[in-house]
């Protein structure tokens, strides 16, 4: 993972303030179905500078960034009534 020099303000996917961001050059998996910090995280398709190497930019967006609310389900079943 690497974090590229001139990381733009905003998302450029989704133009939503983001908390950080990250490079990738190669295959990983993402689950964010149960993640308490992270509500989505936006992929964008870029290069290295001579744009030899295909790179993939994930924009990480946490709940209040995305104007939503944090997962607030428990392990447990509780609501049965
Ligand atoms: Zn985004």
């Amino acid at each position: 993972m690497d974090v590229p020099d001139d990381p733009p303000a905003t998302c450029p996917v989704c133009e939503t303030a983001y908390d950080s961001v990250s490079v990738h050059d190669s295959g990983l998996m993402v689950n964010l179905l149960d993640n308490e910090r992270y509500q989505r995280v936006c992929f964008e398709p870029t290069s290295d500078g001579g744009g030899r190497t295909p790179l993939l930019r994930f924009y990480h967006h946490t709940h209040e960034q995305a104007g939503t609310t944090r997962p607030s389900r428990t392990r447990s079943r509780s609501s049965s009534d």
